[in-house]
């Protein structure tokens, strides 16, 4: 195998070191050091400009440092930046308005980052569980699935299979009943299996999990199933929402519209730190003052910035790019496939897909082969030792994909 080519300048290296020595070792940021993106370019310090294939998770759907959302950003924040809730001010309303109508909700409870709308939603499930389905209280359970990613909250890890992310950090939140993904017979399993059950906490797609895409019909299925038990169906979409996947939700692929719908990453764009979950009024109601909250959810910068993020996807048709574009990034890959043994599988749906490598899982040959693309001028990062996202901005162009496409092909082809 050829050695990475790139040596990083003085000017990266001082700046991973104080990284390194100063914050905490909580992340193994691949070694690049970034100071400025535009659309679906990002530049190093050094001037090295770059495509991004990770869009921070997910989050930066609408492109780097879209001008009408960092323009709404900059203009809410010269006027009102933070009042807390203790007072109402003139955004939130006017974008819980247009957020839910845009998604087909009553309300909305606005938080700031994923794993706080997820624990949102966990609370507001087992409220409505005690309140309005009667379960006994401390007794609701919720059904989560096997090598879930939904945040790094205890609660949330008190259900994670990731032993790197739980290790040494219990006691655990009770309450969750694991059951294999993709698997409506487990799911059917689970519901009967108790009275107390709550809700089922599912992502549409499991990103971390390395873009596995679940068999078609599983949501809509799934989401019958709820029904037929009264359990909330609870779609976390923050990874796959905002268009990620080539519609508006991926639950829309099935035409399922989740009883609570978590979203956080590209509801802001990636300018700046929202996340909210949606219901109707017979679940959300039951959460009342006191009960929940956050000092920056809701906050006016949020709101103007969060009503901007979502203009673009519709303005720009992202949700339709994403469908396009992803087949034709799919069929790139599955191109590159057939001539290079190296992937072994190509997967994924619009534009959030992933390729597995022929190798062990804890290898390190996807982390060398995203060395090689970086090299070649693509960000992108493992999920795992053998598979890769690849999850452009949606404002990617279809030459820039072919473009992409060669770069992929190129590196790969160092590892012949
Ligand atoms: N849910 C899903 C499906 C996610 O992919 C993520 C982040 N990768 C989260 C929740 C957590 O979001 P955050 O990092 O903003 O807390």
């Amino acid at each position: 195998m050829e050695q990475t080519q790139q040596i990083l300048s003085s000017k990266s290296e001082a700046l991973i070191n104080k990284e390194d020595n100063y914050g905490a070792h909580n992340y193994h940021p691949l070694p690049v050091v970034l100071e400025r993106g535009e659309g679906v370019f990002v530049w190093d310090v050094d001037g090295k400009k770059y495509y991004d294939f990770l869009s921070a998770y997910s989050a930066v759907n609408q492109g780097h440092c879209h001008p009408k959302i960092v323009g709404a950003m900059v203009q809410q924040a010269q006027k009102l930046t933070l009042t807390s809730r203790a007072f109402y001010n003139d955004q939130l309303g006017v974008y819980e308005e247009y957020v839910t109508k845009y998604f087909g909700f009553d309300k909305i409870l606005p938080m700031n980052t994923g794993a706080e709308a997820v624990e949102t939603a966990l609370k507001l499930c087992r409220k409505w569980a005690y309140e309005v389905k009667g379960i006994a209280e401390n007794q609701a359970q919720i059904i989560v699935c096997e090598n879930n990613f939904h945040g790094r909250t205890t609660t949330i890890i008190s259900f994670s299979n990731d032993e790197t992310a739980r290790k040494s950090f219990g006691p655990f939140t009770d309450g969750f009943i694991k059951i294999e993904y993709d698997n409506l017979d487990a799911l059917e399993k689970a519901l009967e299996s108790s009275n107390n059950i709550a809700g089922f906490l599912v992502e549409p797609i499991q990103g971390e999990a390395g873009v596995y895409v679940p068999s078609e019909g599983y949501l809509a299925k799934a989401k019958a199933l709820c029904e037929k038990h009264n359990v909330l169906f609870i779609a976390d979409e923050v990874q796959t929402g905002i268009a990620r996947t080539g519609k508006l939700l991926a639950v829309q692929h099935e035409n399922v519209q989740p009883d609570i719908l978590i979203l956080g990453k590209a509801l802001s764009g990636g300018v700046y730190p929202v996340s909210g979950v949606l219901a109707n009024n017979a679940i959300m109601n039951v959460i009342k003052p006191g009960q929940h909250g956050s000092t920056f959810g809701g906050n006016p910068v949020a709101a103007a910035v969060a009503i901007a993020a979502l203009v673009v996807v519709k303005e720009e048709k992202l949700a339709e790019n994403a469908e396009r574009l992803g087949v034709v990034l799919r069929d790139g890959l599955n191109a590159i496939a057939s001539r290079n043994p190296l992937i072994s599988l190509v997967r994924g749906k619009g534009l959030l897909n992933a390729i597995v490598i022929d190798c062990d899982e804890e290898s390190d040959l996807a982390w060398e082969i995203c060395l090689k693309f970086r090299d070649y001028g693509l960000l992108a990062k493992p999920t795992h030792g053998n598979k890769i996202r690849l999850a452009p901005p949606l404002v990617i162009t279809e030459d820039q994909i072919q473009d992409c496409l060669s770069i992929i092909e190129k590196a790969l082809n160092d590892f012949k």
